[in-house]
Parts: C-alpha cells; structure tokens; sequence
C-alpha cells in the first residue's frame, strides 16, 4: 500500500517535496516581506494607484514547528510513496538551528536522492562546511541585485557583500551546480538583468530568473510589476547569444537556455505568464505542519495533529494519498476568481 506512487486526481505523480523550517527571516524582501519604508515607497509610487496595505504578519511560536524527528518521519514514509527530491526552504532556513542534523537524516532515508537548500546566503557561511558533510549537494542563493543600494532597498537589508561571499564560499567547498533565483520586477531591477545573467555566466553559475507572483505580505502585487518570462527573454538575446535547452525533467519548472559557447545556463521560472500546473509534481510542508498541495492553495492540511495522534506509517500513508487527490488543478492568476491565499511565500516556503 505504502509503496504505491503518489498520484492526484489529475494523473499527476508527486515527486518532490518543499519543506519550511521556518516562517522567519532575517530580511524583508520587497516581494516577499514588504515591511520596510523603501517597499511601502515603491508600491505607492505614483504612476500606480495601490496605496500598501497594512501588514498582518506574525511569527509563529517556534513551538508550533515540527520537529526535525517528525519531519524525518513524514519523509520516510513519503520517500516510499516516489517523493525523491526534498527542498529545505523557509522563511530563512538557517535561522533554524542545526539544519545540518535534518540534512544528515534526510540522508539515511532510502530513495530521497536529492537534498537542495534554497537561501539569502547571509548566515551561510559559518554553516557551510557542516552542511556539505552533513550531505547537502545542491544550494540556490536569492540575490536579485549587484547594487549594494539596490540590494538593500529590495530585500530591507545591508546585505549583498555577505551573500556573494556565500556564493564564493560555496564554489570553493565544491557545492554542485550552485544555483542564483533573482525575482525580476519592473522598474526595480529591470535594468539588472543583463548584469545578473553575466555575474552568474563569468561564475560559472546557474541563473533563474522568476517572475514576481501574488504571495508578497503586503498584498501590493499587480500584473504590471511583473516582468514576464518573454521580456527577460528578449532582453537577454539582445545581449547574447542563446539556444534553448530542453526541460531538465518533465516537471520542470524552467525553461532553459545555454549561451552558445555552452559556458552557463539560464532559466525562466514563469508562474504567472506561461503556468506550468499542469505539470507540477510538488507538495509543500509548512514549518507549523500544515501540508499544502499548491503554493496558492486556500486550504491546508494538518499534517501535524495526524502524526501527533499516534497515527502508524499506513495510517499516515492513506491520509496523505487522500490529501494529494485534492492537490489543485492550477492556479488562477490573473482570472477574475483569482485571490491570494492568507499564507505569504515566506510562510509557506517558495
Ligand atoms: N529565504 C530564502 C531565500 O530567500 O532564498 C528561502 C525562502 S524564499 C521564500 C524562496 C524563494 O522564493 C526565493 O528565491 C525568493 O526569491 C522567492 N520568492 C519569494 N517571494 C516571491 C514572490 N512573491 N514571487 C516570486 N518569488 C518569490
Ligand atoms: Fe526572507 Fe527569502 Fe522572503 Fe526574502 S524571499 S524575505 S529572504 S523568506
């Protein structure tokens, strides 16, 4: 029963897992977390009628996460229903203490072949070391500007010289292909994105580039602050020579091109002008246990409660083949219907 794959109801096989081990962060991210004065300017710029709204976020008590022993578990058992890719997301992941610990036990778990860590690099540093021996391959650092200026307006803090040194250290302890998301919105750090796409080729690192999605704690996003996947595209073939590369996998969020020298690789992440639902194999846990089947899911499963009740791995096995049947079709952004899910990115975990 356990070793069934995990379908929905739509065919889809779920195979990859984003955990949130925190809700916290350490910046304020314009996109994500927009609580500073620099955010509230920008989306009250005049050529946009969009007055901030007030922000309503708050932290959860840290005792309402899930423990590392109980992630442990709800993976081992989802590892024997195909989950084989696990993301360690949050919030700011290394705000959590001992990542390293979960890392090596998500190691030992029979079938989970990949482990990445998606973060803002700013406590990397003095973890690294402890993670790649813990087993970590794969990190993806967020730096969305090379301005030190820009930088900070964008993500609320003085933080782009730590980042990049991150990056660097986590080339020199030989971390796999590194990975850079930079969120692209218009008339912030538009005028970057060629800048960006040389850092990441002269680095020898891989770029995605992610159009701004509806999740952001300010509920400022419009449609006209998204720089499309397409734009992005054809900014960067005036700049370079490109061809495309297929899909890393079926699922694959991205869409890949190579410079034709075959020296680095870029990617369009594009949720809102090209949805890729349709093939999405993904399911999220949140730091307080809730288990979501979309990122713009309205309703959450409560995983946490399930194995707190003295639930046995079949019993967790069949209340999780129920919850992935009501995994969503897709989104709807930009539908009429469309409404931004309560939870932001940063508490469900991007
Ligand atoms: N704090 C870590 C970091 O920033 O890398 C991990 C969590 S963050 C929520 C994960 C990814 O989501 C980041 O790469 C970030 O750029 C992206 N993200 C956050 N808010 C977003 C939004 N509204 N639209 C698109 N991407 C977003
Ligand atoms: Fe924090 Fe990441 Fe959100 Fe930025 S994108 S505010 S770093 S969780």
């Amino acid at each position: 029963m356990i070793e069934n794959g995990l379908y929905d109801s739509f065919g889809r096989l779920i195979r990859d897992l984003r955990i949130s081990i925190t809700d916290r962060c350490n910046f304020r991210c314009l996109y994500c977390l927009p609580e500073t004065e620099e955010a509230a300017d920008f989306f009250r710029s005049p050529t946009r009628d969009n007055e901030p709204k007030p922000i309503t976020r708050s932290w959860k008590p840290r005792s309402h996460f899930l423990t590392y022993e109980e992630i442990a578990r709800v993976v081992n058992v989802l590892a024997k229903m195909g989950i084989h890719k696990i993301r360690l997301t949050g919030g700011e992941p290394l705000l959590r203490k001992d990542v390293p610990e979960l890392v090596r036990k998500m190691c030992c778990i029979s079938g989970i072949q990949d482990i990445a860590l998606t973060t803002n690099g700013f406590s990397f540093k003095s973890q690294a070391s402890e993670l790649l021996k813990s087993g970590l391959k794969r990190v993806t650092f967020s730096l969305d500007s090379l301005d030190r200026g820009n930088f900070k307006r964008l993500t609320g803090r003085d933080g782009l010289k730590q980042l990049i040194e991150a990056i660097n250290y986590a080339k020199e302890l030989g971390f796999s292909k590194i990975k850079i998301n930079a969120v692209i919105i218009r008339g912030l750090n538009d005028h970057e994105i060629e800048s960006l796409a040389d850092y990441a080729r002269d680095q020898n690192l891989i770029i995605r580039f992610i159009e701004f999605m509806p999740l952001d704690s300010g509920r400022s996003w419009q449609r006209d602050h998204v720089m499309t996947g397409l734009e992005i595209l054809n900014r960067l073939k005036e700049r370079f020579v490109l061809e495309p590369l297929g899909l890393e996998h079926t699922a694959s969020t991205a869409k890949r091109w190579r410079f034709c020298d075959g020296k680095g690789e870029i990617g369009l992440i594009m949720p809102v002008s090209e949805p890729f639902c349709g093939q999405c194999n993904r399911i999220r846990i949140t730091a307080d246990g809730k288990l979501r089947t979309c990122l713009f899911s309205h309703n959450e499963h409560d995983l946490k409660t399930i194995i707190r009740n003295n639930t046995d791995d079949n019993g967790l096995a069949l209340w999780l083949r129920e919850v992935v049947m009501k995994k969503e079709k897709g989104h709807q952004i930009g539908q009429k219907q469309f409404q931004q899910p309560e939870r932001t990115m940063s508490a469900i975990g991007g």
